[in-house]
């Protein structure tokens, strides 16, 4: 039979308050938030002194299943998601195959719902190649179009570099399109430099350089200027810069925007300072770039410029990682540690518990019309993470449950601690012990705006 769980005393961190209250939850739903008498049939959790957050939502994962799988696949990732207090991710399409149609979106689909410990929705993923029948399905039922990772397996296939194919989409596509947003051709022209100076070995340091802020704001700019044309629903991922914060607005709520954006926890925890000691473990696109970019996005994060926060968790095998510059693969894992490294920054005094919950739960929800996600309120479903605000811990490879074995957080010690983490009202993540036998479920897109 299926529990009913009562968390009493817990300080419950939801829509810019923290009260210590009780929420009462089974069958999936939060039943009651507010003072509860325990009843024969609930199972207490002393939730004294401790922190209850809404379930992280991840909006960009890599879990590399299907056809990747010796880097990460569905169960292993999403294990280590629920670790870390993640209750439910969007997955990018360039897994093999790739997803660009409608049945291989169905397959993935259908593969999580046999493997994922965490809810989950897919992106389809849209590039020169598809273009042409993306346009003509119906596109409102879903989570999201992208062509994030899909320039990998073919040069000029990112959508920034093909303002032909953006403006088809863009007057087209019904549902939000998340792009990756780099110039190639800038890109290119300083790799082609860089080669010249160093040959194959160029420095990772060099990073920032050849994928430069110059080729991000022209593509962010760009592709901000045709949705508008258009009045497209466009998503920037994972911003890098600075430079880019300026081109987004905070003057109209989040429901209301047609333009958004995100950065992802690297670009807030890295800086061009940590290649030094990480070399090409902190090799990503678009890269990590200066501190000055680092706290600006940050502050763009704080006045609501940016929207949310995700990981862009990419894993790779360190042997995939450790080569030299042009064959060293771009992404690393951080999908278990996430929340731990905004809880550090909210201990240094960097951003409240109410603003991590915003940005990382309930406007994830929000931006993807996800049906009942992301807060702590009746009815809504009970995706729960219980926290540890005093308990410190190490980052080492015993402890992370990436397949790949490895992160760029290792040797890292978190002061904050996840306990407990609820999906869908299923105790899945007991202090270091999983239960694996109930799966997540596929996120559901909301009919319409209204929250
Ligand atoms: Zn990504």
């Amino acid at each position: 039979m299926l529990k009913k769980y009562l968390i009493k005393n817990a300080t419950v961190v939801n829509e810019g308050t923290s009260i210590v209250t009780d929420v009462l939850f089974y069958n999936g739903i939060i039943q009651k938030v507010g003072h509860k008498y325990a009843e024969p049939d609930f199972e207490v959790i002393n939730g004294t002194g401790k922190y209850l957050l809404p379930g992280i939502i991840d909006g960009q994962v890599h879990f590399r299943e299907p056809g990747l799988t010796h880097k990460g696949d569905l169960y292993s990732e999403s294990k280590a998601a629920v670790a870390g207090g993640v209750t439910s991710f969007i997955d990018m399409p360039n897994t093999l195959p790739n997803v660009l149609d409608i049945k291989t979106l169905a397959e993935k689909y259908e593969l999580a719902s046999k493997k994922s410990l965490a809810n989950y929705a897919f992106f389809l993923g849209v590039n020169g190649d598809n273009i042409d029948e993306i346009i003509n399905i119906d596109t409102s039922q879903l989570m999201g179009v992208s062509d994030d990772g899909l320039y990998f397996t073919k040069k000029g296939n990112l959508l920034a570099d093909n303002p032909e194919t953006m403006e088809k989409l863009f007057s087209n596509c019904k549902s939000i399109i998340a792009i990756h947003s780099e110039q190639e051709e800038l890109v290119e022209k300083y790799e082609q430099i860089f080669r010249k100076r160093f040959g194959e070995k160029v420095p990772v340091e060099f990073h920032p350089m050849i994928r430069s802020t110059e080729g991000c704001y022209q593509a962010t700019k760009q592709a901000i200027g045709l949705a508008k044309k258009h009045n497209a629903r466009l998503h920037i991922l994972h911003l890098t810069t600075e430079a880019e914060t300026h081109l987004f607005q905070n003057s109209i709520p989040l429901k209301d925007k047609k333009i958004t954006t995100e950065v992802s926890v690297h670009n807030l925890w890295f800086c061009d300072k940590d290649y030094e000691r990480l070399g090409m473990l902190i090799k990503w696109n678009p890269a990590i770039k200066s501190e000055n970019d680092k706290n600006g996005l940050l502050k763009a994060l704080l006045d609501d410029r940016i929207d949310i926060i995700t990981t862009d968790h990419a894993p790779h095998t360190l042997e995939e990682k450790n080569k030299t510059y042009f064959q060293a693969m771009s992404g690393a894992p951080l999908v278990q540690h996430s929340l731990n490294c905004m809880l550090e920054f909210y201990k240094q005094g960097k951003i409240s518990l109410e603003k991590i919950a915003e940005k990382m739960c309930h406007n994830p929800a929000i931006l993807y019309r996800m049906e009942n996600r992301g807060f702590i309120k009746e009815g809504c479903a009970a995706d729960l993470v219980l926290v540890d605000m005093n308990k410190s811990w190490k980052v080492t490879k015993k402890n992370i449950l990436y397949k790949c074995g490895w992160s760029p957080l290792e040797g890292t010690t978190f002061t904050t601690k996840v306990l407990q983490t609820f999906v869908n009202s299923n105790l899945v993540y007991h202090y270091g012990q999983f239960n694996e036998n109930i799966k997540g479920e596929a996120l559901k897109v909301k009919q319409s705006n209204e929250y």
